[in-house]
């Protein structure tokens, strides 16, 4: 069986998260979504609610199983029995960072291969944090977040603006 892994912050998780987590769950037997702790990001939503999120998400998509970890993503890989990394391939600023990275696991794990799925256009220049900053104006958020957490979201945006007037 075919195990892939698409690590990430998800803070939170978006359309272009998931555009790329249905073509993946495609193309392999499993795939797991692990949320990783990044102790240099200040994430607006806890790891929890982050797993939770996924999860509802993607309830649909039977392959498709949601964990969290703070290890080395090239440990995690070798004790989940997966020899693939699945990362999404923005315009522009993914590319460097990303081949880094790949390079790195690798060499740490040479078993391991980071595979790019490129971002459906509509999502190419979609990010966590662009979803975050557009959330202060009331903007639309429909072609950018999945509908089911849309409310969560918009809830936590204005606790965070009460919390900012105070
Ligand atoms: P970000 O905060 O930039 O959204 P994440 O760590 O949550 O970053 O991203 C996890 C993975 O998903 C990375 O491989 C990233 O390149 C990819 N990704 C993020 N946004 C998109 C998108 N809009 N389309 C395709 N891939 C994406």
């Amino acid at each position: 069986m075919k195990v892939a892994i698409y690590p990430g912050s998800f803070d939170p998780v978006t359309s272009g998260h998931l555009n790329i987590i249905r073509r993946a769950a495609n193309i392999f037997d499993k795939l797991l979504v692990c949320v990783m702790v990044n102790a240099g990001k200040n994430p607006m939503f806890t790891l929890e609610e982050r797993v939770e999120f996924i999860r509802r998400v993607t309830s649909d998509i039977p392959n498709v199983e949601v964990d969290s970890s703070n290890e080395l993503l090239a440990e995690y890989a070798k004790r989940k029995g997966s020899c693939v990394i699945v990362k999404g391939l923005r315009a522009g600023s993914d590319f460097e960072n990303e081949f880094q990275m790949a390079l790195i696991n690798h060499k740490i794990n040479p078993n391991l291969d980071t595979m790019f799925l490129t971002a459906e256009h509509q999502y190419m220049y979609l990010s966590s944090s662009t979803v975050k900053e557009l959330g202060s104006y009331n903007v639309d958020l429909s072609d950018f977040l999945p509908e089911q957490i849309i409310p969560d979201f918009q809830e936590r945006i204005s606790t965070i603006q009460g919390g900012n007037r105070k």
